[in-house]
Parts: structure tokens; C-alpha cells; sequence
């Protein structure tokens, strides 16, 4: 008898991918050979989209999505929370008989109007404006929420308001890559690419870090299920020193959860890669492979929603906090960046020829002009509260932003410098060909795991980005940094061109000047290492330690504002009501967990101190009178630091409520929380297990 090895969704695994997705292929069924061309010109070469099909393509989008079991429809945007939002419309639409049909209009396709009031908007719209509008996004594809009973057709939008200012992630988005498009094919005309009908784009891939806990512990932890973070807790004798959970074996429970987990996410053709154990205890991580940029940033906001939705069947809570345990690992992901040029090629994979290796190397230099310039404004776009446990905190990467290159680049950039490339570091004759720029080794590898802003071979690994935030911001600026770099370069090219100048000097030229000017950018060592953060000091670099200080700088220097105003990403008023929301954010972010930590520590640890109080001075009073020989010395002793610690987290929640009652700086609230939490960590080592009110770092990392 032969034995029956897989179950029978892995044999149609095949057929099982994208199956929820209204793809180009499933189009191709639905829709009429016109309309399908036309729609397919929208969504592979961004072609303005023909309106007038828009009844034929909701009503087959209806179609299918009802034959996977739809009954409802939602607009699905990402607003400035940081989450997606969605209202649900089901298809129903009652005759004068009392009976429905199941309706879809291309209005309905097009165009929603979610009352906008609730949504951050910083300002931008008052509450009376109330009018919000989404708007489809045709590069996205439509797919299917699947609920208990019945599902929903998705329709990945936009969001803005009356006058068409920007209220969500996706909008900067598209506008940023609509401007590095542009940019690029300029510069691709420069090389003699042919750009005609063609665009640029960039590529992402980004990988996700979670925890897993156990539903139990996450209910029995008020700071868990308010903040996403523990506010206490003490570090575990064992934790992830022994460096043994890292690509350890996955349990057994676990395992299950990521099977469902890849399954769900290939239903919805997002390519799920990569499964594995991360550095702490009950961390992992996911990683798809990479797609193109918008489409890949909508599909981890799914990865980060169906996480959590399986993590629920199996018990499991997902956390996606960038801090959610103190002292050990937090989690974050790894922006993976590149650019597609219209020559359909990655441009930042070096070539073969002195020709791609120029475009290569003008590439390189290009995100060193953008990177050094605009540092603040890539630190900012990650800047949270939850992050900032991260960045500036003694882990991965430092809030100093800087770009890890490996040594052959490097050493290509200082001859490129001295403007005589003639020998490479790894022993290969440099090619001073046609350009007299260097030829690159086809294999650059050596790998730094503390750099904010790696070479990784073929891509740029942006590794600041939080594991809770959308991976807009991020992208937004890298794109539009990147757009104004290539810019300027463009325009030295064209000039010099115009009168009659040799282009590879001039392109020779540039580079030069580029590399000497922001050569201070290039960092390969240790980051995490504090003779870096003096070094960083001393070249000038900015180290920004926290989201209030980072707003600031850039809401100061009006630099960054012009920025996305001048590619169109982000009007003036745009960008500041930006910041408000996510200063806000902050601010909102810090009171609540003071608030959850003050009750915690009155109406949970605190009084299960005071009892142990009691009953350890009733024990010393009553064994003490037995025999003067019982001196219980150590009793007392144990008795005084109990109570020492008690009196000091008392004093730090008085400290603590009269700085959130003052409502004044946050930074003086982070200060009091960071002393009551020393107390009650103390707390937590002297108190009987059995009295401790909260499960403790050890069950919740290792008890799965
Ligand atoms: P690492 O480089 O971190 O060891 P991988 O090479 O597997 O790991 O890549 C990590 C992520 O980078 C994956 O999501 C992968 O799809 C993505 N990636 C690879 N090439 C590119 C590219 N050209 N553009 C964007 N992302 C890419
Ligand atoms: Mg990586």
C-alpha cells in the first residue's frame, strides 16, 4: 500500500496560490478581450486608466469574488494609524418584490466615501470636513478576506480628502515612485537606454519580525493587551544568551501556525519565502520574496493582519512591538530596496560591462548623496515610541544613520575618489575602459549585521524600519531622496552634454565629486560599537535618539519639507500635518503606558507586596519570640529591601502620575516609568512566585 505522505492542499499547492486574487489570469476569464487589454496596460505599464470599463470590471470583480463566497465589498486603504482600515458593503441591493440582486457598480469600484473624521488627518481636515474619499488603486489586486462564514472582495485604495490632500501611506507612495520613475528614465536616456513607453520602479522585499505568546499570558498581562509591551518584567536566567533559538528547530506548535500561516498568505499570492526561529526566545521571522515595491508593502500589511488572525486559531497572540520584552531582542524589518530601471534591469546589480558597471556605480553614488543628506529625514520616517526603544538603544540597527558598503566597494569609491581606479582590493585588473570607471567583482558578499543602510549584493537593506509600521514611510523616502539625487546628477549630465563635453569624463567627474563630499556616510564597522558613536560625532553625522528629537530637526530645517514638495510626494501642508499625527502619536503612546503602568503597579504588584510585607514581619515578630537566640537577621534584611522597594515604587508612581497629570514632557514620564519599573523589577525577585500577580518573562518565552 503506498503511503499517502502530504495532504491534499500541498498537492494543489499550484493551483492553491493567488487563488483569492483577481489577477491578471483570473481577469482574463472574467472580462471582455478589450476591456482586459486595457485594464492589463493600467496595471503592468501604470496607463492612466480607461474609466468607461470601470461597470464591466466591477461587475466581473462581483462575479468572482461571490463564486469564492463574497458577500460584501471594502475599500482598503491604509490611513495614517499605521494599520489598514476597511468598511464593509455587501453586495445586496432589494428590488420592489421584496427580493435582491448582487450589485457592483464601477462607482462603487472607483470611488468610496468613508466618513473621514475619525482618521488622523493632523489638522489637514476639520471634523466638520468630515468627507473622506478612497480611491482604487488598479496596480494592487482586488482579493478575498476570508471571514468564518462568508468572506469580503478587498479593494486595495487610497485615501484622501475633498481637495485631494493625501490622508494615508499609499498616496506619498505612489507619488514618490512616480518621481524616481521619472528620474531614472532621465538618467536612463543618458546612457542611451531607450525609456520610450517604459518606467522605472523600485523593488521591496520586506522581512518581518514577530513574537508568539501564549493567549493565556496575554490576557493575564494588562500592559501586553493595552500597550503591546511588557511596562515589567524581569529578564529570565536564561534568555537568548546561549545563542541556541536562532535557526533552532521550530516546535512543534509553532510549525503548525506557520503552515496555516504560508497557506493563507499564498492563497493571496503574497510569496511567503522564508520561516524561521529569530534570536530571542519565542521570536521568528517571515520573509517573501520581493516584488514590486507598492504591491510588496500592501502585501506585508496583509502578512502582518493574517499573523495575527492565525496566531488567534492556535492560541497564540502575534506581538508585533518593536520592544515587546526589555533586554532582550526587538523586532524590526528588513527594508530590502532596489530599483528596476526601463531596461527592465536591477540597477543595482553590478554588470558585466564598463557600461552597466557606471550605471551601477552612479547608482551607488547617488543613494551616498541622498543617504548623507537627508539622514534625519530616514530616521524620522521610522521614528515611533515603539521604535525608539530600538534605534538608539543598544540594538540593532543605531539611531546614527550610515551605509555599510564591504570593503571592494569601498575601496572602488576611494579610487573612484582619487579619480584613478586602477586596482582592486580583491586582486582582479580593473577595467579603465570606455568610462575609466572601475569593473566591479561580480560577487560583493562580505555581510555587516549592525549597519542601519547595507550593500547586500544586489539591493540596499534599510534594517531601521519598525516591526509594527507600514513600510510606506520608509519607502517614500528612500524613493524620493533618491529621485532628487539622480536629479541633480541628470542635470550636470544634460548641461555638460549640451556643450559638447565627453560624457564619461563628465559622469567621471561627478562621481568624484559625490564621493569626496559624502564619503563621511560610508561606515563598515561594528555599529553597534561606541567608539562609532564618537566617530560618528566627529564626522558630523546626526545621532537621534528619540522621535520628539527627530521631529523636530526636520520640521526645523525646512529642507525636508521642500523636499517632497519640489517631486510632488507631499505638499507643505501634507508633510506638517504629518508630523503632527505621528508627534502625536507619540505623545498619546507615552501617556498610556504611564497610565497602564500606574495601574498596574497600584492595583496588581504593589498591594501582593504589601501583603508579603505582612506576613514576612508577622513571621519575624512571632518565630523572633520564641528563643533571643533567633536573631533573623536575614529575615530582616529581606524584610528591609522589600519594603525599600515597595517605598520607591510608590514614590516613582506618585513622580509618575504628577508627570502625566502635567502633561508636559514626555521625556520626564519615560524617566519615572524606567524608575518604577526598576522597583517593581525588583519586587518581582523578592515576592513568592505564587503572589506574583503577572506571568513572568520565563513562561511567556518559553512556555509555548
Ligand atoms: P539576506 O540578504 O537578508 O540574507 P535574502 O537574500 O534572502 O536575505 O533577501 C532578503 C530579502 O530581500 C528577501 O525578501 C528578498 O526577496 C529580498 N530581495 C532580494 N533581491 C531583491 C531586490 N532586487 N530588490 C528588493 N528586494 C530583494
Ligand atoms: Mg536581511
Amino acid at each position: 500500500m503506498s503511503e499517502k505522505c502530504c495532504n491534499s492542499s500541498v498537492e494543489r499547492l499550484t493551483e492553491i496560490y493567488g487563488e483569492d486574487v483577481f489577477s491578471l489570469k483570473v481577469m482574463k476569464n472574467y472580462l471582455s478581450e478589450k476591456a482586459f487589454d486595457s485594464l492589463a496596460a493600467t496595471i503592468r505599464d501604470h496607463k492612466p486608466l480607461n474609466a468607461t470599463i470601470a461597470d464591466e470590471v466591477a461587475d466581473a470583480m462581483k462575479t468572482w469574488a461571490v463564486s469564492r463566497g463574497a458577500t460584501h465589498f471594502s475599500h482598503w486603504f491604509q490611513p495614517l494609524t499605521g494599520a489598514t482600515a476597511e468598511k464593509h458593503d455587501s453586495f445586496i441591493s432589494p428590488n420592489k418584490d421584496g427580493e435582491i440582486m448582487l450589485k457592483f457598480s464601477g462607482k462603487e469600484l472607483i470611488q468610496g466615501e468613508p466618513d473621514a473624521s475619525s482618521f488622523p488627518s493632523g489638522g489637514l481636515r476639520a471634523t466638520f470636513e468630515a468627507r473622506g474619499y478612497t480611491a482604487w488603486d488598479p496596480t494592487s489586486p482586488a482579493f478575498i478576506r476570508r471571514g468564518e462564514n462568508n468572506s469580503t472582495l478587498c479593494i486595495p485604495c487610497v485615501f484622501c480628502g475633498y481637495h485631494g490632500e493625501a490622508l494615508d501611506k499609499k498616496t506619498p507612495l505612489l507619488r514618490s515612485v512616480a518621481a524616481l520613475s521619472k528620474q531614472v528614465c532621465r538618467l536612463a536616456k543618458l546612457f542611451g537606454i531607450k525609456t520610450e513607453g517604459k518606467r522605472a520602479y523600485a523593488t521591496l522585499g520586506p522581512e518581518q519580525e514577530y513574537f508568539l505568546i501564549d493567549r493565556e499570558f496575554y490576557e493575564a498581562r494588562l500592559d501586553l493587551l493595552q500597550t503591546g509591551r511588557t511596562l515589567f518584567g524581569r529578564r529570565p536566567a536564561k534568555h537568548q544568551q546561549m545563542e541556541d533559538h536562532y535557526f533552532g528547530a521550530i516546535k512543534p506548535r509553532v510549525i503548525a501556525f506557520m503552515e496555516e500561516l504560508d497557506m493563507a498568505l499564498w492563497q493571496l499570492a503574497v510569496p511567503a519565502k522564508t520561516r524561521h526561529n529569530e534570536v530571542c526566545p519565542a521570536q521568528f521571522e517571515i520573509a517573501p520574496m520581493f516584488e514590486e515595491q507598492n504591491l510588496s508593502i500592501d502585501h506585508n500589511m496583509i502578512v502582518m493582519q493574517t499573523l495575527k488572525d492565525i496566531a488567534e486559531k492556535h492560541g497564540f497572540v502575534c506581538l508585533l512591538h518593536e520592544k515587546p520584552f526589555a533586554g532582550v531582542n526587538g523586532s524590526g524589518k528588513h527594508n530590502n530596496w532596489s530599483i528596476v530601471g526601463p531596461d527592465d534591469k536591477n540597477w543595482l546589480s553590478p554588470g558585466d560591462t564598463p557600461h552597466e558597471n557606471a550605471k551601477f556605480l552612479t547608482v551607488i553614488c547617488a543613494l551616498l548623496k541622498a543617504v548623507d543628506t537627508y539622514a534625519p529625514m530616514l530616521r524620522a520616517a521610522v521614528a515611533s515610541a515603539g521604535n525608539d526603544h530600538r534605534l538608539g538603544a543598544n540594538e540593532a540597527p543605531p539611531a546614527i544613520v550610515s551605509i555599510f558598503l564591504g570593503d571592494q566597494l569601498t575601496d572602488i569609491m576611494q579610487q573612484l575618489e582619487k579619480g584613478r581606479p586602477n586596482s582592486s582590493k580583491a586582486g582582479g585588473i580593473i577595467e579603465i575602459g570606455v568610462s575609466s570607471l572601475p569593473k566591479l567583482p561580480k560577487d560583493v558578499t562580505d555581510r555587516n549585521r549592525t549597519s542601519p543602510f547595507a550593500f547586500t549584493g544586489n539591493k540596499f537593506e534599510f534594517r531601521a524600519v519598525g516591526s509594527s509600521q507600514s513600510c510606506s514611510g520608509a519607502n517614500i523616502v528612500i524613493n524620493t531622496i533618491f529621485a532628487e539625487a539622480v536629479d541633480e546628477i541628470c542635470s550636470e549630465l544634460e548641461t555638460a552634454v549640451s556643450k559638447g563635453k565627453n560624457f564619461n569624463d563628465t559622469l567621471q567627474g561627478i562621481l568624484q565629486g559625490i564621493v569626496k563630499k559624502h564619503k563621511r556616510i560610508i561606515f563598515n564597522g561594528d555599529n553597534y560599537s561606541a567608539e562609532w558613536t564618537k566617530e560618528a560625532e566627529k564626522r558630523g553625522l546626526p545621532n537621534l535618539r528619540n522621535t520628539p528629537d527627530t521631529l523636530e530637526v526636520i520640521e526645523k530645517d525646512k529642507k525636508y519639507g521642500a523636499l517632497f514638495e519640489k517631486y510632488g510626494v507631499l505638499t507643505k501642508e501634507e508633510f506638517k500635518s504629518r508630523n503632527d499625527v505621528y508627534h502625536h502619536a507619540y505623545e498619546m503612546t507615552i501617556a498610556m503606558e504611564a497610565n497602564c503602568a500606574i495601574t498596574i503597579a497600584k492595583t496588581l504588584v504593589i498591594p501582593a507586596a504589601l501583603e508579603y510585607q505582612g506576613v514576612l514581619a508577622e513571621t519575624i515578630q512571632k518565630v523572633g519570640s520564641i528563643s533571643k537566640k533567633i536573631t533573623m537577621l536575614e529575615s530582616k534584611k529581606l524584610l528591609v529591601s522589600l519594603v525599600s522597594n515597595v517605598e520607591e515604587a510608590l514614590a516613582a508612581v506618585s513622580e509618575l502620575e504628577a508627570s502625566v497629570a502635567s502633561g508636559k514632557s514626555a521625556k520626564k514620564t519615560i524617566a519615572s516609568m524606567v524608575k518604577l519599573r526598576e522597583a517593581i523589577d525588583a519586587l518581582e525577585g523578592i515576592i513568592p512566585k505564587d503572589k506574583w500577580p503577572l506571568p513572568t518573562y520565563a513562561e511567556m518565552m518559553f512556555m509555548m
